[in-house]
């Protein structure tokens, strides 16, 4: 008997002609995954995609487990494989199913036949299954509105499938299948979530911090890479691009008035980040901006900070209260490492009065007193890239 996993597809059925290059896309991620747990052999067929154990060594639970994380997957089932017979499927149910089926009081049994060839109806197959188990597990009451197990029938092209049902999946796109965006990504709790927000979408994520030693320490910075690492269970690897800011935020303390820091800083990282993404061929920008959270998160300031780029700006949070941000970075396990005490280059230089409406025009005439162009050189030529 194959134990396999079944899952199916989310969003990307409705995509029509796109809908192979989904599938194809959703197949390479879910293969990479699952890299080290085994050999598998994952297919499509008929908007379900089938992973398969190719060898002894496969650790199904660790896979199941994985797959849960995989954008563009709707639910997923563990069922066990047989040939395409009313007996072997009732031995199939009865054997894998017995620990379900003892411990439940009442159960149905749905089938569902693609395979059209089989020469039982859908209902007839449900029936007979449903008798011999009723017999094999005779405490069992048939409940066909509220049954503690349902005893899923699956009859398709090349074998059947038993199981007792599904879990939810990610749900979204496959990551990569809506193109890449440069990500920024804080030690904080917001930008984490954003980053996973934006991959759901589909967006491949390239994530950029912006670090100030030693204002910030080596530890500020390996919590970023640890929540990078947190994040490619859903993004797939990723190289972070670890961008030096000290020198950047030196010379505004030095030439620009204090209440202009912060806005003046996110420009910076703005400007930094679209010629990352220019680079990398990304499309638009990713920010755990939420509106009126602090100072430079007022409309007038957000507009003045990403009036330096051209690239479209993507907030996922803009509109969320924190309790629901903090619940989402929960669930995604990104919680714990968040809040860890270490010092992000924001908050080093974090002016008593900031300015919460700047105008743009006065913020581009204190600008002037940098020299911007060089400033940005010299961080691009100093990143340091680490693989994820
Ligand atoms: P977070 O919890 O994500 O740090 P925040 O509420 O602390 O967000 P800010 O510190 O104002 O807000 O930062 C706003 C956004 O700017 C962040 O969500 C993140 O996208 C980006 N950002 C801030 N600091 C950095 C940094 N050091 N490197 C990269 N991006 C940053
Ligand atoms: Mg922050």
């Amino acid at each position: 008997m194959d134990d396999i996993i079944l899952l199916k597809l989310g969003e990307l059925v409705l995509k029509g002609l796109n809908r192979k290059y989904f599938e194809q896309r959703l197949i390479a991620n879910i293969n990479h995954r699952l890299e080290g747990l085994g050999k598998f052999k994952v297919y499509s067929l008929q908007s379900t995609i089938y992973v398969e154990p190719q060898s002894g060594g496969c650790d199904m639970d660790e896979a199941f487990e994985a797959l849960k994380q995989v954008f563009g997957i709707i639910t997923l089932s563990r069922a066990a494989a047989c040939e395409k017979s009313a007996d072997a499927i009732l031995r199939t149910a009865r054997k894998y199913l017995a620990d379900e089926l003892s411990s439940a009081r009442s159960f149905k049994v749905e089938t569902k036949r693609s395979d059209k060839s089989f020469p039982m109806t859908s209902i007839q197959l449900s029936q007979f299954i449903g008798g011999e188990l009723q017999d094999a597990f005779p405490h069992l009451a048939a409940d066909m509105h509220n049954p503690e197990v349902t005893v899923y029938i699956e009859v398709r092209d090349f074998a059947a499938y038993v199981h007792a049902g599904g879990v939810r999946g990610a749900g979204g796109l496959p990551v990569g299948t809506s193109g890449r965006a440069v990500s920024l990504l804080s030690g904080g709790i917001d930008s984490p979530v954003s980053t996973y927000m934006m991959a759901k979408r589909g967006l491949k994520i390239i994530p950029v911090h912006f670090f100030s030693f030693p204002y910030t320490s080596e530890l500020a910075k390996q919590k970023v890479l640890d929540l990078a690492s947190i994040l490619t269970h859903y993004c797939g690897k990723m190289t972070v691009e670890i961008v030096p800011f000290t020198h950047i935020q030196e010379e505004i303390r030095s030439k620009c008035p204090e209440e202009y820091f912060t806005i003046i800083m996110r420009r910076f990282m703005m400007r930094i980040s679209q010629r990352i993404a220019d680079m990398n061929g990304c499309k638009a920008l990713i920010t755990g901006e939420n509106l009126g959270q602090v100072a430079s998160q007022t409309v007038e300031a957000m507009a003045v900070t990403e009036a330096c780029c051209t690239l479209p700006v993507f907030r996922p949070l803009i509109g969320m209260d924190k309790e629901e941000i903090v619940r989402i970075s929960r669930q995604i396990g990104t919680f714990d490492t968040s809040i860890l005490p270490y010092e992000d280059c924001c908050t080093v230089f974090t002016p008593r009065r900031p300015r919460t409406k700047p105008r743009l025009e006065d913020v581009e005439s204190v600008e002037a007193a940098l020299d911007i162009n060089a400033l940005i050189e010299d961080a691009l030529n100093g990143i340091i890239r680490i693989r994820v």
